[in-house]
């Protein structure tokens, strides 16, 4: 008997077009002598949509329905993904995905899943929670201002300047793939990075900007955690943002980093302590900020990292051994150990 897989893909916040790609990613990969796959489609206004059952891999030239190409007859009631011992995957990023809601809308229909728990979700998604629940436990991070009322940000301006000098950046609390933040090097800018990102969220993060290399390490496990040797994020623009990260295609990645073992072991403990903290399970990227003068900040947890077969989390396991495809049922594993111990 073949175990049935549940992909969940799209979904309604800004960094839906990477969650095709990896959807696509991993219906490509899967090992089909072991699973057979249900996909569908959230769409951006949250509608559920039947995008497909899959018995064998795809074509490679075949897409899943998007936004532009979906069928509308085949939008159907959410609860309906539901099917006895089926295994879901929400390859979903940001807000309604990767944010806790998914994951209780799963609980609720008694689903085991793949990623975060709802605590691992929401804590991590949001960049503030995150800040406190890393601080507790010790883990370094860049100076920081918290905005949660938008009505001081007048004094908040002159507040923040003081405190953290310039440059800085400005981040939606609730987001992720760099959508809504922009770097500030004045007052007048950071006034109106804060009106950019207030567009997003009305929770606020503003952090002292630092000249930094961008290293990841995976995570990976529940009550048992393993994290990778990190790769570096090696950048030829200063600030990775969407264009850059998605469009341009302007990265490459080096795994692993080209750094002491000290540092990468230090990182690797500092991931999975945050990790740990945050109530991990499943999977997480733990993205840091390696400095001139060597000094360690975690910058956040990624909670449903980028799973496309050329994603860093995927190839940081790569590189300790572990195939994609392998990968993708270590984590049904989890999910089914995970559920198994709730009910
Ligand atoms: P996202 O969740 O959108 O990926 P990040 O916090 O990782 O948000 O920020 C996106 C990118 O912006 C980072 O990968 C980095 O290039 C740059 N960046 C963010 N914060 C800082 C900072 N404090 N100093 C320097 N660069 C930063
Ligand atoms: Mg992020
Ligand atoms: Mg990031």
């Amino acid at each position: 008997m073949k175990k049935k897989l549940v992909i969940l893909y799209g979904g309604r916040s800004a960094e839906r077009e990477v969650s095709v790609l990896s959807a696509e990613s991993v219906l490509k990969a899967v090992d089909y002598t072991a699973f057979s796959v249900n996909v569908y489609f959230i769409t951006k206004d949250g509608d559920f949509v039947a995008a497909g059952v899959f018995e064998a891999t795809p074509h490679a030239d075949d897409h899943l329905p998007t936004n532009e190409t979906y069928d509308k007859s085949k939008v159907m009631p959410a609860s309906a993904i539901y099917e006895k011992d089926a295994v879901v995957f929400p390859v979903l990023h940001g807000p309604m995905g990767e944010d806790g809601s998914i994951q209780g809308f799963l609980e609720i229909l008694k689903m085991p899943y793949i990623g975060p728990n709802i605590t691992h979700a929401s804590v991590t998604m949001d960049k503030i929670m995150a800040k406190h629940v890393f601080e507790s436990v010790g883990v370094p991070q860049v100076p920081y201002v918290a905005l949660t009322n938008l009505v001081e940000t007048a004094e908040k301006i002159k507040e923040t300047a003081k405190k953290l000098g310039f440059p800085v950046f400005v981040k939606p609390a609730n987001m992720g793939s760099s959508v809504g933040i922009s770097k500030a090097e004045n007052e007048a800018e950071l006034a109106a990075a804060i009106k950019e990102a207030g567009l997003y969220d009305s929770r606020i993060l503003i952090e002292r900007g630092v000249n930094a290399r961008e290293i990841e390490v995976a995570v990976l496990g529940n009550e048992t955690v393993a994290s990778t040797w990190p790769g570096e994020v090696v950048k030829d623009v200063a600030f990775y943002d969407y264009q850059s990260k998605y469009i341009d295609n302007r990265i490459t990645m080096d795994i692993p980093a080209k750094i002491d073992t000290q540092t990468m072991t230090q990182m690797r403990t500092f991931a999975e302590t945050a990790y740990r903290a945050v109530s991990g399970t499943g999977l997480s990227r733990c993205d840091f900020f390696l400095t001139t003068d060597g000094e360690i900040f975690l910058n956040e947890i990624n909670a449903i990292p980028g799973f496309t077969q050329f994603s860093m989390y995927p190839l940081l396991w790569e590189n300790m051994g572990i195939s994609y495809a392998d990968l993708i049922k270590k984590l049904v594993e989890l999910a089914e150990q995970k559920f198994s111990e709730r009910e």
